[in-house]
């Protein structure tokens, strides 16, 4: 069995080897998509110099608190005006200085009479202020944004200004979920007798958009092995990037998917990490001639399917686009720990800090793999490292946020 270190090596050069496809999109429809190239600014920002407040512009004096008002600029609609030391023009936000122009003095610090403007009392003005120079923001040339930014308002509102109506972004991964297991029944169906409600259909499914990646729900499937092979070998053959089953990977006697796997001439790359949970999970590379396919296969308990997604799934995905890697903190534990193997144990806790800026966490009640409403609880995971033994209140651990 390999260390998390090793697993998360495999996988990560083989997200590295799945090269997203880009395409262009109109600058309304890049919400939250990541961007595949680099937006130059294709003219000054600001496009000329231009006052920053309504007030007066004016030629500076500093003798001078008195100006005769000799006409206005709205924005927009420019009129020359020659401007000496005694005179003044009426000035909106975002209008074009005229020539002349050093300073602009703030509606709030004048009074106006008979077209004339007296500074108010107390009212101090420098040269210079008020006033945004052409190029200030962004020099026509410069890059305005970066490629792997994932594009939010902020950054369209920076788009828009260099003029990109349309931009390129990375197509999102598509990834299929499909649960197995013979105990499955839909979530609009009260469980009778021995059934269960399918979960991990839609935490994963969920996951996958939290991530903006296509989730691809491929639903729930038996365990019998010619049904599962079909459905597998369906989604391997269509446009997925990654497929991902639940269930039926451990060592049960109804456990086929590693079986199907082989069948299905996936190159298992791992089966089985020295972590706790999601020590049966699987993973293997698909090829046909024309593309690659990632295959996770793992086990059915809700909290290690959830774990392992964001472990394995969710780390290489912000890799691969050069998202900021998964946010850890060095936390005070609150609770002892029991962990006496060598495995690594991701364990659901809940971290706050306190007033000093220290990280203090909480282990979330029962670890057991199978308590999903504890982990609703869980803010993070805590890191315990393989050579780690019981862990006591007090001592420092990671913890990996979620
Ligand atoms: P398995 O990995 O198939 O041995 O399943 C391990 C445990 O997870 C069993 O208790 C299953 O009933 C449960 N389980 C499997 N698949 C799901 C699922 N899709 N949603 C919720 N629980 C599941
Ligand atoms: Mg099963």
């Amino acid at each position: 069995m390999i260390s998390y270190n090793e697993a998360l090596t495999i996988t990560r050069q083989a997200f590295r080897s799945l090269d997203p496809q880009t395409g262009d999109v109109d600058l309304l429809d890049a919400t939250n998509r990541i961007l595949a190239e680099d937006i130059y600014s294709d003219i000054n920002l600001p496009t000329f110099d231009n006052s920053a407040m309504d007030g007066i512009a004016i030629k500076m004096n500093p003798d001078i608190r008195k100006w005769n008002i000799i006409g206005e600029i709205p924005a927009g609609k420019y009129k020359d005006f020659s401007l000496n030391e005694n005179s003044a023009v009426t000035i909106m936000t975002g209008s074009m200085l005229p020539p002349g122009c050093d300073t602009v003095i703030p509606v709030e610090n004048i009074t106006t009479k008979d077209h004339q403007a007296f500074l108010t009392k107390n009212s101090r003005f420098t040269r210079g202020m008020n006033i945004r120079k052409q190029g200030q923001d962004l020099v026509e040339g410069k890059i305005a944004l970066h490629k792997n930014t994932k594009l939010q308002s902020h950054h369209i509102a920076v788009a828009a200004s260099c003029g990109k109506k349309n931009v390129k972004v990375y197509r999102p991964l598509r990834i299929g979920i499909l649960a197995t297991g013979d105990e499955l029944v839909d979530i609009d169906t009260t469980p009778q007798v021995d059934k269960i409600r399918c979960s991990n259909l839609y935490s994963l499914l969920s996951a996958v958009k939290e991530m903006n990646m296509t989730p691809v729900n491929l639903g729930i499937v038996h365990d019998k092995k010619q049904v599962i092979y079909d459905k597998m070998r369906d989604a391997l053959n269509s446009d997925l990037d990654i497929l991902i089953t639940t269930g039926g990977v451990s060592v049960g006697k109804y456990d086929y998917v590693k079986e199907i796997h082989q069948k299905l001439g996936i190159n298992i790359l791992f089966h089985g990490v020295m972590i706790k949970p999601g020590k049966p999970t699987l993973f293997g590379i698909y090829e046909n001639d024309s593309k690659k396919t990632l295959v996770f296969g793992l086990p059915g308990n809700p909290v290690s399917s959830l774990v392992n997604f964001i472990l394995y799934v969710r780390r290489n995905i912000n890799s691969l686009f050069h998202f900021q890697e998964e946010e850890t903190i060095i936390a005070v534990l609150e609770d002892n720990l029991s962990k006496n193997d060598s495995k690594r144990h991701f364990m659901r806790g809940l971290h706050s800090y306190d007033d000093k800026g220290t990280y203090h966490v909480h282990t979330i009640g029962s670890q057991s793999s199978g308590n999903l409403a504890e982990m609703g609880k869980a803010n993070c995971l805590i890191i315990v490292e393989e050579e780690r033994i019981n862990p006591k209140k007090g001592e420092s651990v990671r913890c990996m946020k979620i």
